[in-house]
């Protein structure tokens, strides 16, 4: 029998959402778990190449960050406490225009990336613009990305002709395809109220054509539903569905303001769901009704960017999910902690079309795997997993292993030069690369 690669021994393992964690070990090959067990591995098990002690960690499923504008962390706290609205159209999306550019995609998407990985985030799924960038970066980074080229109906960073957006993104899919094990293409449309009828038609098809998601902001606001009603007389949801673009391949970020037919459309269809209840409450978007989603469709949590959040904690986004929908249902039993867990692994898995590789530590799964350091006082004692909402944070992370590969040791990213990277996003925010001065 051929040598283990990695052999995390002694510590406590919580195989997946639900199941009782109990200490043991788990034994990675190539870039696959091969074993997971309790107690010490078997005598008969082959020697381990390397083999971390990790008794007083936690071993869990790596966490999956279902919606992220990764370049966006240029804009962390550039413009906070202000309705969607106005942050996007009077800020965002100037600042856009003037300071978003490839290399500024490239080092921002490495900082958002990194802040991820330190914070036990294995895989994200990422919308923006220069997206080959997004690539570039994710890759040097180590973390698995589902990263989607951005389509939208006025001029755009990289894509300054509206009319062939769908067309660079067919391109950007093509040259991603079957590239990289850690890297799968896909196509956002920003939204229903800045993508027409035809190039929402058009993308989805697209991206139909090629098996890839399509990604699409829904929902997020009243203003939004409003619009909506008065051009086309239905929800934003019912309006996906006329055009035929809700399926098992369509990802819904935000479905805030969504009422029952709009649940029932979705559910029809398969359509997945991912709530960013930070992001929504920091632009005061609403409260998406979550238990009703969470029961009938796919579900993951995404953090947004860092300029809706400010940060890209999935840990604090759990615990602010379970947490917002006690406190608007009145009653502490909703969205218990397990919910907000299995949301943030398997759940975002299955988002993602990966259900089958990625969300537990399963002998044949890919190797994504999130180390806790429980050896401290705000998680000592530990009775159950619901500790890792309600007081855990991205801070607690000492290990993150994607792909069979370990890119955090020890609560430091293995893969970049952190302090390099920080210092080229410092100087990107400096006010003379903004071009126009600040927002
Ligand atoms: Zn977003």
């Amino acid at each position: 029998m051929s040598a283990w690669d990695l052999l995390f021994t002694g510590g406590l393992v919580l195989p997946s959402v639900g199941q009782e964690p109990f200490i043991g070990f788990v034994a990675v090959t190539g870039d696959r778990i091969v074993a997971v067990g309790a107690g010490d591995p078997p005598a008969e098990a082959p020697e381990a190449r390397r083999t971390i002690d990790a008794r007083g960690l936690l071993l869990m499923p790596g966490l999956v960050n279902c919606h992220n504008h990764a370049a966006m962390t240029l804009f962390r706290g550039m413009a906070d406490d202000l309705p969607l609205e106005v942050w996007l159209h009077e800020h965002i999306f100037p600042a856009e225009a003037r300071a978003v550019h490839p290399e500024m995609v490239y080092w921002c998407s490495l900082l958002a990336a990194a802040e991820m990985l330190l914070g036990g985030t294995t895989t994200v799924a990422d919308s923006y613009f220069f997206e080959d960038e997004a690539c570039r970066a994710f890759i040097d980074s180590g973390i698995r990305a589902v990263a989607a080229q951005g389509v939208i109906d006025f001029p755009a960073p990289g894509a300054p002709d509206p009319s062939k957006a769908v067309a660079q993104a067919a391109a950007f899919i093509d040259r991603w395809r079957n590239r990289h094990p850690r890297l799968t293409p896909a196509v956002f449309c920003h939204s229903p109220y800045t993508c027409s009828d035809g190039t929402l038609v058009q993308a989805k098809n697209m991206a139909a054509e090629r098996g890839a998601l399509f990604f699409i902001h829904l929902a997020e606001t009243v203003g939004e539903v409003e619009q909506c009603q008065r051009e086309h007389g239905c929800s934003p949801t019912a309006w996906l569905h006329r055009l035929g673009v809700l399926d098992r391949h369509t990802v819904c970020v935000h479905c805030v303001h969504v009422d029952a037919g709009d649940i029932d459309l979705l559910a029809a269809h398969d359509a997945a769901v991912v709530s960013c209840p930070e992001s929504n409450m920091k632009l005061a978007s609403g409260i998406a009704p979550l238990p009703q989603l969470a029961e009938r469709c796919r579900v993951g949590l995404g953090t947004d960017s860092a300029a809706s959040n400010n940060d890209l904690d999935l840990f604090a986004e759990m615990g602010s999910c379970a947490r917002l929908h006690k406190a608007l249902a009145g009653d502490p039993t909703v969205v218990p902690a397990s919910l907000a867990l299995r949301l943030a692994t398997e759940g975002g898995a299955a988002v993602l079309g990966m259900e089958e590789k990625v969300g537990r530590l399963a002998k044949g799964h890919k190797a994504d795997i999130t180390v806790v350091n429980l050896d401290q006082p705000r998680l000592t004692p530990f009775y159950s997993p619901d500790i890792l909402v309600y007081a855990a944070g991205g801070g607690d992370v000492a290990f993150v292993v994607v792909d069979g590969e370990i890119v955090v040791e020890d609560g430091r990213i293995v893969t970049i030069d952190l302090e390099e990277v920080m210092a080229r996003v410092r100087e990107l925010a400096r006010p003379k690369n903004r071009r126009n001065g600040t927002s």
